[in-house]
């Protein structure tokens, strides 16, 4: 292999990372990339032979771990046999007819056909085009706008870049677009009144709802898009009620409910899909992440029959379906797709990250909860998340110029341990893979917990000293 400083050298001067502060790394302050190499299970290994355990299982996709031959070489034998065909004008693979029943059989509501792309960003653009098309084809053009929530996670196209509900994904980018909306976030630490019990908060929230669709008049929204269990926005599952309040709304107003299943989906629940354990009946349902569980990129638009019967009647009329890229369908992603479904199928991912997942909760719990800087502790399955506050009776946050959250993140970093500093706020999230045992999940808390009481001991004594 070429050497470490080379390779940091050619990174630093060619690569544009996302999500990364472009002078900091062009500088040097933030040091040098992390050259990733191996991967194994729950960990990973960098060019400098240091070991990590992960605890975000890449970005909450790598659900059947690092390391599985079984799909490496399903990878290997769909690209020795037949690398790339497309799907278009009727052309399919055996790979990607079997994973497409597959799916149709298990997505949550009442799923007719699949649509591929590539990314969860792309198929939640898809499901935009799709949602407009369908009023269209119905007679309703006007029924345009979608709604989505503040602290929503959808994307960062144009669309799902809109969708998304964190300024931080669109300031000085033009983003949202006219015609997304955003209404409150379920969270109930942060959101509620005080007092405000979770049934009434979730009627609060249904009831905004509501006033937004008569605001802009029920006859130009199309449809309402949200993940199960709220991710990047800082791991909330919902409060109780919420999603019985939501979709009663939507009914109402004949609004389409999309699920975006992109964490969610494939047990990270602890249920095959968020939209299981909530109880909700999603006429388009996006999922990515967990499906090739990022052995290859690969999403899914799934449309529920509600919306594929007007396509379908509608089709002497427009003509053929205009949408598709290159790589819709991909053979060898579908082929990666399907190797992954055979192993979450034979080791039962969703009843491990139930299991598994209610002893992550316990012990996240009986952890962190007590801690003077810890506000809330929650989460569901393989999700939790951790959000720290400087007072926990008046819920102060940290001047964020302190930044608690990542400064966390970088001590368990340090320890040996991948927890992330979430977007918005001062909070630590965790979604390891779905493979993860419990003494693994002892050592991550273990990890976690001795970085916090770090980062504590620091602010004690920074506090001292102004
Ligand atoms: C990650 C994510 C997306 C976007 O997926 P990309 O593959 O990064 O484009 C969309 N929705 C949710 C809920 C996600 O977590």
């Amino acid at each position: 292999m070429t050497d470490i400083k080379t390779v940091a050298e050619r990174d630093r001067s060619s690569v544009l990372h996302p999500f990364t502060q472009l002078k900091d790394f062009a500088t040097g302050k933030i040091g040098d990339p992390t050259i990733v190499t191996d991967g194994r299970g729950v960990s990973i290994k960098d060019a400098e032979g240091r070991s990590y355990i992960d605890g975000f299982a890449g970005l909450y996709c790598v659900n059947v771990g690092y390391g599985r031959t079984e799909v490496a070489e399903a990878i290997a034998r769909q690209a020795y046999k037949l690398a790339y065909y497309h799907t278009y004008a009727a052309h399919t693979t055996e790979e990607l007819a079997t994973l497409s029943d597959r799916l149709v059989r298990m997505a949550p509501g009442a799923p007719s056909k699949v649509f591929y792309g590539l990314s969860g960003s792309d198929a939640n653009e898809t499901q935009a085009k799709l949602v407009w098309y369908y009023n269209n084809l119905r007679g309703q053009p006007r029924r345009k706008k979608i709604i989505s929530r503040e602290r929503g996670y959808h994307g960062c196209s144009v669309i799902s870049g809109s969708m998304t509900g964190m300024s931080f994904y669109h300031d000085h980018m033009d983003l949202p677009f006219p015609g997304i909306l955003h209404t409150g976030s379920p969270h109930h630490y942060w959101g509620a009144e005080p007092g405000e019990t979770e049934d009434s908060f979730s009627r609060r929230r249904a009831a905004e709802l509501e006033q937004l669709i008569l605001r802009e008049g029920p006859e130009t929204i199309g449809a309402f898009i949200a993940e199960p269990v709220l991710g990047t926005g800082g791991i909330t599952p919902p409060p109780t009620g919420y999603w019985r309040e939501i979709q009663t709304v939507l009914r109402r107003y004949d609004v389409l409910l999309i699920a975006d299943e992109v964490i969610c989906g494939f047990g990270r629940t602890g249920a095959d899909f968020g939209s299981i354990l909530y109880g909700m009946e999603p006429d388009l349902v996006t999922v990515a992440k967990g499906l090739t569980s990022g052995y290859m990129p690969l999403s899914a638009a799934i449309v529920g029959q509600r919306v594929y019967n007007v396509m379908e009647e509608a089709a002497d009329r427009v003509g053929a379906f205009s949408h598709g890229y290159t790589y819709s369908g991909h053979p060898i992603a579908a082929a990666a797709a399907n190797a992954v479904l055979d192993i979450f199928e034979k080791e039962e991912l969703t009843n491990r990250a139930k299991t598994v997942g209610s002893h992550f909760q316990k012990r996240l719990k009986e952890r962190f909860a007590q801690l003077e800087i810890v506000g809330e502790v929650r989460g569901v399955g393989l999700l939790g998340a951790i959000e720290f506050v400087a007072d926990r009776q008046t819920k102060r946050r940290f001047d964020p110029q302190i930044k608690v959250g990542a400064r966390i993140s970088k001590a368990a970093r340090d320890r040996g341990l991948i927890a992330r500093a979430m977007p918005h706020g001062d909070i630590l999230g965790f979604a390891p893979p779905l493979i993860v045992s419990e003494p693994e999940i002892d050592e991550m808390i273990d990890l976690a917990y001795r970085a916090t009481k770090q980062v504590m001991d620091e602010l004690a004594k920074e506090s001292q000293t102004t």
